[in-house]
């Protein structure tokens, strides 16, 4: 019997990127997904994405929704349970590093852009996790987050704002993870590194050459990542299932699982050593 038969999970931020990939490999391993996201043509490339894996038409449900709006998170919630009669997983993986519209990215951001990426990043993870709550208590279920190596303990002068909702991401999940674990809800958090996505399209206002060619150059430096690449959506997704699957991970709460290529291990120093020596 495949691993989330039976399973039904919702997987936020699912029309891109890393949420694309955890839709596919859930839904390819049983589960029946709701996919979600604002652009709905990137939303059904992802539908389109899952179908090619050989699930069943029946077992996708895809909400065009902003996960930051009340209606929209209560949409996502009443039609998966329309659709498929319960709920065994959240994944709250929609974030994004928002630019500021003066194009300030540092310190001197505008509060606006401070607010919008909190209540992005965590705000709207806080949300659906109270509106989830009771039916994840039901059946027992799981939620992962998807955090960043931004949140922490290096510092993030180009993403203050970014990286502190983050940092507040993580702290949320692990005490959320202590509270609601007596209802037999397990909250667990991923952590990821530098990953191929649309991300540094958002991030960065890169166009998709320059997006490939920043993603090849960070993977290049050894010194930024050790494992010498960076990662694929799907690199980060096979660590959501596992931690989406109560019987490989039963014992595992509260915590953060960083996957990153070795990258939070380096300090400044060790690129000196990355380095070959200069010849004289
Ligand atoms: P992408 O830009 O490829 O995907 C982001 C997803 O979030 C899209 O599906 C987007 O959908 C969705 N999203 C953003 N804002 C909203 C909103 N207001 N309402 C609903 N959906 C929204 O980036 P990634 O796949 O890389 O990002 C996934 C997660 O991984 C994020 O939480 C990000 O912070 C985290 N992360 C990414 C890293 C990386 O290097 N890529 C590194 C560390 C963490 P749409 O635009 O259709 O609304």
């Amino acid at each position: 019997m495949a691993r989330f038969s039976d399973k039904v999970a919702i997987v936020t931020g699912s029309s891109n990127g890393i949420g694309r990939a955890a839709a596919v490999l859930l839904a390819s391993e049983g589960a029946k997904v709701t996919i979600t996201g604002r652009d709905s043509e990137r939303l059904e490339e992802t539908r389109q994405a899952v179908l090619k894996a050989g699930v069943a038409e029946s077992h996708v449900n895809s909400v065009v929704a902003d996960i930051t709006s009340a209606d929209g998170q209560d949409l996502l919630i009443s039609s998966t349970l329309e659709k498929f009669g319960k709920i065994d997983i959240l994944i709250n993986n929609a974030g994004a590093n928002i630019p500021d519209a003066n194009g300030k990215t540092r310190t001197e951001g505008g509060i606006d852009t401070f607010l919008k990426m909190f209540q992005l990043n965590l705000q709207s993870v806080v949300e659906m996790t109270q509106k989830v709550r009771p039916h994840l208590a039901k059946t027992r279920g799981e939620i992962v987050n998807v955090s960043s190596i931004a949140a922490g303990p290096a510092a993030q002068p180009q993403g203050p704002y970014y990286s502190s909702a983050k940092a507040a991401l993580d702290q949320y999940s692990r005490s959320a993870a202590i509270d609601l674990i007596s209802e037999g809800i397990r909250i667990n958090v991923v952590q990821p590194g530098f990953v191929e996505t649309g991300f540094s399209t958002v991030a960065r206002g890169l166009n998709a050459e320059e997006s490939a060619n920043f993603y090849s150059s960070m993977g290049a430096q050894p010194h930024c990542i050790p494992a010498g690449f960076c990662a694929k959506p799907e690199h980060i997704a096979s660590v959501i299932a596992f931690l989406a699957d109560r019987k490989a991970s039963e014992y595992i709460v509260g915590q953060t699982i960083t996957a990153d290529g070795g990258s939070t291990l380096v300090l400044g120093f060790h690129a000196h050593f990355a380095r070959k020596a200069p010849k004289n």
